[in-house]
């Protein structure tokens, strides 16, 4: 009897941890599993600002799919899916197709534009290792053009839309990146404007006051810039124009308003919201026994406030390991599935070198107690993908 085909597409926290879980709870004669993934290697999402700021490489982090997982047990295959047959039991890629038993959407996310006017065509967005070199190369060259062309102040002018997590995190590497730029450029620190621009009454709606508080001035101390109660309703070449109808010239505009499911999930036919399938409590498409989802294409209700979780590569994580032990279940033939449940750890946000907030249980994290936080999370994910070595490789050892 031949093996039940297990195909993984997606790369990222939710897709490897699924390969890496899968590899430890499948025997090698119990399954082929397949991982797709767009590039040879893996990127840690959660670190992607600091690449498109310019303050770490982003070689740093960036790990080869073949030194996380043994290629003689999981196949990799390189491509880019371009549509999930999901009645046929197949998935279209760029050069070719791969057929499957059992499917794991892992696919991540795309950004959520809300349709503003010119916004994809204009803005950029931190969302892969590509983008965001082309965001940091994007600022080098207009800080590189400001003394060859006439000194215009947008071309030192970088505007970031949407004040969430993401748009937070990059405005922190900003403002400790700036300064090396204007060393460079031989550019006044004072002539730059880092603006983050957010549509809701407050920056990271929603989170605790206090830390939010201490984000706000800790950021405006280095240079930062906030419009609230500000809503972006248009990009355009020049920069973006407001809901208040004031146009802000910038030569960088890197929106960080939101994201939404990948594209391919609803593009396939199936029920989506923002772009991400409602999974039945053992992370299955509804409907499709043999279809699991996890990650940002995955929406989980948070039922003691009736919302979704945000999508989060803590919940990805997670959802690789439940989805790993029904998959054995499945395959083993059949049992009771695991309920998938988020033990949330909480949620720390780096604000640049040495600095973060947080909150960890029922404690608020401030300063360089979150940022030592921040790189425990971090290695600790390391320490699941590829143990002590994986961490000595790739790890933020330096705590402090
Ligand atoms: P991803 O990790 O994005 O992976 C998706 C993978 O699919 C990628 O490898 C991609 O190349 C691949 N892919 C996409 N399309 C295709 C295709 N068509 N064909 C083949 N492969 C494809 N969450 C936290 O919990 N803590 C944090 O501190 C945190 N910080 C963040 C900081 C930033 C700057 C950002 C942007 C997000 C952060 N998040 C954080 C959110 C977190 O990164 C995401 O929720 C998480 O990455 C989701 O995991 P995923 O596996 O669904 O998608
Ligand atoms: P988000 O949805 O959390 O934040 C987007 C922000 O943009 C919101 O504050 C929203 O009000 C604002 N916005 C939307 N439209 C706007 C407009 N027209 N003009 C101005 N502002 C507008 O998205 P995100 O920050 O990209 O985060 C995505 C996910 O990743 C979230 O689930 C987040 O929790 C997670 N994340 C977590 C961390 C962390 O834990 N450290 C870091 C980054 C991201």
């Amino acid at each position: 009897m031949s093996k039940p085909k297990i195909l993984i597409i997606g790369g990222g926290y939710g897709g490897m941890m699924s390969a890496v879980r899968l590899e430890k709870e499948l025997g090698l004669n119990n399954a082929e599993i397949t991982l797709v993934n767009k590039h040879n290697y893996h990127y840690q999402t959660t670190w992607l600002h600091e690449n498109a700021a310019g303050t770490l490489h982003h070689d740093r982090t960036r790990i080869m799919i073949d030194d996380i997982i043994d290629t003689n047990k999981i196949n990799f295959v390189q491509d880019t899916v371009v549509e999930i047959k999901k009645d046929e039991k197949r998935v279209i890629l760029q050069n070719g197709e791969l057929t499957y038993d059992y499917l794991v959407i892992a696919l991540g996310s795309d950004p959520e534009t809300f349709g503003i006017q010119g916004l994809k065509e204009n803005a950029m967005s931190i969302r892969s290792i590509n983008s965001v070199r082309e965001i940091r190369e994007h600022i080098d060259y207009n800080f590189a053009r400001y003394n060859n062309e006439g000194q215009k102040q947008e071309l030192i002018n970088i505007v970031v839309g949407g004040a969430g997590f993401t748009g937070i995190e990059f405005v922190g590497e900003l403002a400790d990146r700036v300064p090396e730029l204007c060393k460079e450029y031989d550019i006044p620190r004072e002539k730059v404007r880092i603006i983050n621009i957010e549509a809701a009454p407050n920056v990271l709606p929603g989170f605790d006051e206090e830390l939010v508080e201490y984000a706000i001035n800790n950021l405006e101390r280095r240079g930062v810039e906030f419009l609230v109660n500000t809503p972006i309703k248009e990009c355009n070449e020049d920069g973006v124009l407001l809901a208040s109808g004031e146009e802000i010239k910038a030569a960088t505009v890197v929106w960080t308003g939101g994201v939404r499911g990948n594209h391919l999930v609803e593009e396939a036919g199936f029920e989506t919201m923002r772009g991400r399938v409602k999974v039945d409590k053992d992370l299955r498409m509804p409907g499709y026994e043999y279809i699991f989802v996890v990650g940002d294409c995955a929406l989980i209700i948070n039922e003691e406030i009736n919302r979704p979780y945000p999508p989060t590569a803590q919940i990805a994580i997670q959802q690789a390991y439940t989805l790993a032990r029904n998959l054995k279940t499945l395959i083993n033939g059949g049992g009771k599935m695991e309920e998938f449940t988020f033990d949330n750890k909480g949620t720390v946000a780096s604000l640049g070198k040495g600095e973060a907030i947080g909150v960890v249980g029922n404690k608020k994290l401030f300063g360089s107690t979150a940022s030592a936080m921040k790189k425990v999370i971090d290695n600790r994910y390391l320490f699941l993908l590829g143990g002590v070595p994986m961490v000595v490789k790739k790890g933020k050892l330096k705590l402090f």
